[in-house]
C-alpha cells in the first residue's frame, strides 16, 4: 500500500508542522500534553486558549465543516493530517469536547439557528464546552440517568447531578442529557440540551484526580432554567443526537501520532541512560519491550489511516465500529507505553519533583493520568461491545 500524501497534502502537512514546531517552543513545561494540566493550571489553560486563537485565525480548527458555520469545506483527509501533526507536537488549542464531540452532533441534528449560534464560536476558539452526561449511577449505562427536565412554558426546569464533568470549571457551555419523560426508564425518555454554564442554579465542585489535578467536577443542577430553544432535536429523542458525538474524524490519529513521538523520546532515554555501566538500550529485555511498542504503534497508525479511508469512502456512520476500535487500540497503547516507561526506569520512574526524576517526572505523572484514558468517552469494554455487535454482527447481549 502507498501511504504517501499527494504533493498538496504534503505541503499542508509541512505548513502545520512548521507552525507547531515554532509555537510549541513556548509551551509551559507543566503542560506536556496533559489534559489534566490544561484544566488544572491557569498557565496551561492560557496557553491552550492563545494557541486556539492562532489556529482559528488560520482556519484550521474546523477545516472540514461547511463554510457557513466557520469551516472551509476542506476534505476530511486535511482534518486528519492536521490532527496527525498536532498529535505529534503534543499541542493543545482545540477544544476536544466542543469541536471533537459536540460539533458532529450539531452538524447533523441541530436547527439552523443553533448551528449558526454555536459552531462559528467553536471554529473561532471563543467558546469551550463540557459534557454533562455521566451521573453517580449512570456511566456506561447512560440511558439509566435520572437528571430531570420539566417543561414549563418556554423553558425547562432541570434538577439533578452530573459527575466526572471534565473542565466544567473552565468552560462556557455544556451539553447535557436529561430525562423529559419519566414514564420511559430508558433512552426513549431523554432529551439533549445546550446549557450556558453561568445559568443560576448550577453549582460546580472539584473532584481531584490521583495526580492531584483539578480536571473533573461534580455539577449540581437546582431549578436550572434552560430555554426550549436550547433543546437539540425533538423532545424525548435526545438519545439519537447523543449517538452522533463520536461520528466525526475519529481515527484517533492524534493519539497514535503522540504515541510515536513519546516512543521516540523513550528510545532516546534508553540510549543515553546507563544502568550497571551499560546503556539501557543494550539490555535485551528493554529492547524487546521497545520493539513491541514500536510494532503496536506502527500497526495503530496504519489502522488509523484505514479508519479515515473508510470514513471518506463509506461515510462516518459506516466507519463507526472501526472508530470504536481505534479508541481502545489508541488509549490502551498509550497506557502500555507509560507503564513500560515506568517499568524500564525502575524506582526512578516513580519519582517526581526531584533531581532524580527522569524527564522531570513526567512518566510517573503520565502513569497516573493515563489510567482514565480508556474510560472517558466510553470504556474499552463498551467499545469492544460496539465492534462485536456493529462490525461482527454478534448479538448485543446474552
Ligand atoms: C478521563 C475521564 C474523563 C471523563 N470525562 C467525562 C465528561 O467530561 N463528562 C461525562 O459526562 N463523563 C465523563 N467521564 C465519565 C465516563 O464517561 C465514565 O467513567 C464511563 O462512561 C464509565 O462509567 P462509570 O465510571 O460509571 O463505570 P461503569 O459504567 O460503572 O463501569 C464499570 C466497569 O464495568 C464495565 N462495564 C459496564 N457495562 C458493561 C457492559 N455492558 N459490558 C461490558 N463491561 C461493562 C465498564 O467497562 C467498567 O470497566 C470521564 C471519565 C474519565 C475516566
Amino acid at each position: 500500500m502507498d501511504f504517501r500524501y499527494t504533493p498538496e497534502q504534503e505541503a499542508l502537512r509541512k505548513e502545520f508542522a512548521d507552525f507547531f514546531s515554532e509555537e510549541m517552543k513556548h509551551v509551559p513545561p507543566e503542560l506536556d500534553a496533559s489534559m489534566e494540566a490544561i484544566f488544572d493550571l491557569d498557565i496551561c489553560w492560557e496557553f491552550h486558549k492563545q494557541l486556539g486563537k492562532k489556529l482559528a485565525a488560520k482556519g484550521w480548527i474546523a477545516m472540514a465543516w461547511p463554510k457557513e458555520y466557520g469551516g472551509r469545506d476542506a476534505p476530511l483527509i486535511e482534518q486528519f493530517i492536521f490532527n496527525e501533526v498536532r498529535g505529534r507536537y503534543k499541542a493543545p488549542g482545540v477544544d476536544p469536547i466542543g469541536v471533537g464531540m459536540l460539533a458532529p452532533t450539531l452538524l447533523v441534528t441541530a436547527s439552523e439557528e443553533q448551528k449558526r449560534e454555536h459552531l462559528p464560536h467553536m471554529a473561532r476558539a471563543e467558546r469551550d464546552w463540557c459534557q454533562l452526561w455521566s451521573e453517580p449511577n449512570a456511566g456506561s449505562d447512560l440511558a439509566s440517568l435520572t437528571t430531570r427536565a420539566v417543561r414549563v412554558g418556554d423553558e425547562y426546569i432541570v434538577n439533578g447531578q452530573k459527575i466526572w464533568t471534565s473542565g466544567a470549571h473552565r468552560t462556557d457551555w455544556g451539553f447535557m442529557l436529561a430525562r423529559t419523560n419519566p414514564e420511559e426508564k430508558r433512552s426513549r425518555g431523554l432529551s439533549f440540551f445546550l446549557v450556558d454554564m453561568k445559568t443560576p442554579g448550577i453549582t460546580i465542585k472539584p473532584l481531584y484526580s490521583m495526580a492531584k489535578a483539578h480536571m473533573f467536577n461534580e455539577v449540581f443542577l437546582d431549578d436550572v432554567r434552560v430555554p426550549v430553544g436550547n433543546r437539540v432535536g425533538e423532545e424525548n429523542e435526545g438519545w439519537v443526537a447523543s449517538q452522533m458525538t463520536s461520528n466525526f474524524e475519529r481515527s484517533m490519529i492524534n493519539l497514535f501520532s503522540h504515541a510515536k513521538r513519546e516512543l521516540e523520546e523513550l528510545v532516546e532515554f534508553c540510549k543515553e541512560t546507563k544502568w550497571g555501566g551499560q546503556p539501557l538500550a543494550k539490555n535485551p529485555l528493554v529492547r524487546h519491550k521497545l520493539a513491541q511498542l514500536a510494532i503496536e504503534t506502527e500497526a495503530g497508525l496504519a489502522y488509523s489511516y484505514s479508519v479515515v479511508w473508510n470514513q471518506i469512502k463509506g461515510g462516518l456512520i459506516t466507519a463507526a465500529p472501526l472508530a470504536a476500535g481505534a479508541k481502545f487500540l489508541a488509549t490502551e497503547l498509550i497506557q502500555r507505553l507509560n507503564y513500560t516507561a515506568c517499568e524500564i526506569m525502575g524506582l526512578y520512574g516513580q519519582v517526581a519533583d526531584s533531581r532524580w526524576a527522569p524527564r522531570r517526572g513526567k512518566y510517573q505523572n503520565y502513569y497516573q493520568q493515563c489510567m482514565g484514558l480508556n474510560m472517558g468517552g466510553g470504556t474499552s469494554e463498551i467499545m469492544r461491545n460496539l465492534v462485536a455487535s456493529m462490525a461482527l454482527g454478534l448479538p448485543r447481549s446474552w
